[in-house]
């Protein structure tokens, strides 16, 4: 497949899932915004790290303690050089997005938001970045301001300074969003809350595994990822926020290894990243996601960018020819590397189905963002999602199986 700007031929080596066949036909596996899959690369780095230096982390001084801290850190330092953060202490390790904004919302939020102050984020949120506001916001008497976001022209600043005043104390916004395949202006968005005095955090789910993130360039605060989209295991994700404000913010979980000195009515707590990891961390997981990161580095994040952003165009246009076929989000040209439509009136549950019959595994369902299903007026969306092992023949397959579908359903 030439043109592409990965060679799609030599990715596809690497990843061992994909030889596999289901219902007898090659796995065309499209639904990597819900979960990617894993190089030999990080399968290799889970098992040498069970076979031969499976020890706690931090606590003994045995050889394989020793070796099993400084695999930990050092994926900690990857990570940190993947998202070009300024020190590996701005680094905590979670089970995921999910966790890392609940993170901030527990242990930023209940220490600097209180009764009349105002929390925004957009109406295209996922739930993970939905729920967590909505219990703080309830627990201290917060205002929420909802910011709509047009799911084609994307992100209006104006309507983002017509929410904003003194009385806001947090900004929050999907860098990429998982069913528009949207891009919003992170930075701009950060430079005019910060203007407000509020803290700006992302959820960098689906950007994180699509293109380049240096958190210094958004200018945002806290920044959050899932490992198991970013190529990388599940159980295992990144809460990345400033220094300053990680230092300044009391513990999320307590337990052990986030304390300095424990007595038996008070404790003291650990510098971070420590004071946000309690008890042993996702060691496995860690060094599985460093070997991930170290895998994307060698490809390029440029080209994994370029690369899933040309499929998912193509995909865009050739379910356009698709007759019946209604695509979300914005133009070819400005959509990140995930197409979401619907055919027809059919369910989007059963045309997935009927796809995987094909061997074509796309998504469907509301993709945890009930709220920008109501406003698209349908209860769910197909979801077509795209990595680096994916080609141009996958989009066939995957139209192909769509007009099968048709057929099935006498359209
Ligand atoms: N935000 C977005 C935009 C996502 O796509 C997802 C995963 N679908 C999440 C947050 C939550 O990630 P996780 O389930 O890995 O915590």
């Amino acid at each position: 497949m030439r043109g592409m700007p990965v060679d799609i031929e030599a990715v596809r080596r690497d990843f061992p899932i994909l030889a596999r066949q289901v219902h007898g036909k090659r796995l065309v596996y499209l639904d990597n915004a819900a979960t990617t899959q894993k190089p030999a690369a990080v399968i290799e780095a889970l098992d040498r790290y069970y076979r031969n230096y499976n020890a706690n982390v931090h606590r003994s001084v045995h050889k394989l303690a020793e070796e099993a801290t400084l695999a930990y850190e050092s994926a900690r330092q990857e990570v940190a050089r993947f998202l070009n953060a300024a020190r590996p202490e701005e680094v905590v390790f979670t089970s995921g997005t999910t966790e890392a904004l609940n993170l901030v919302a527990y242990a930023w939020g209940r220490a600097n938001v209180r009764a009349g102050d105002a929390i925004v984020y957009t109406d295209i949120e996922h739930h993970s970045n939905l729920v967590p506001w909505q219990l703080l916001a309830e627990a201290v008497g917060a205002e929420i301001r909802v910011v709509e976001v047009d799911p084609e022209a994307g992100l209006d600043l104006d309507r983002l300074e017509a929410v904003l005043d003194e009385r806001v104390r947090l900004v929050t916004l999907p860098h990429i969003s998982n069913v528009l395949g949207l891009e919003l202006p992170v930075a701009e968005v950060a430079r005019r809350a910060h203007q407000v005095g509020a803290v700006v955090v992302v959820d960098a789910a689906q950007s994180a595994p699509q293109q380049p993130i240096d958190v210094q360039a958004l200018g945002c605060d806290f920044l959050a990822l899932s490992g198991h989209k970013l190529y990388g295991p599940t159980g295992i994700g990144v809460l990345w926020g400033r220094y300053e404000l990680l230092a300044a913010m009391p513990p999320f979980l307590g337990g052990g290894e986030m304390i300095r000195r424990v007595g038996l009515t008070r404790s003291t707590f650990a510098d971070p990243p420590a004071r946000f990891e309690a008890g042993t961390p996702k060691i496995a997981g860690a060094i599985g996601l460093g070997a991930a990161v170290e895998y994307l580095e060698g490809l390029g994040m440029d080209r994994v960018a370029a690369h899933d952003r040309a499929l998912a165009a193509q995909a865009h246009e050739a379910l356009l020819e698709v007759p019946g076929v209604t695509v979300y989000g914005p133009p070819p040209d400005r959509r990140a590397g995930l197409v979401a439509f619907s055919l027809d009136d059919i369910h989007a549950h059963d045309l997935a189905s009927l796809v995987d019959t094909e061997g074509v595994a796309i998504r469907a369902g509301h993709h945890c963002c009930m709220p920008l299903h109501d406003r698209l007026g349908v209860p769910a969306t197909a979801r077509a999602s795209f990595a680096v092992y994916n080609g141009p023949d996958d989009i066939e397959a995957l139209v192909r199986a769509v007009h099968a579908a048709r057929k099935v359903f006498n359209r």
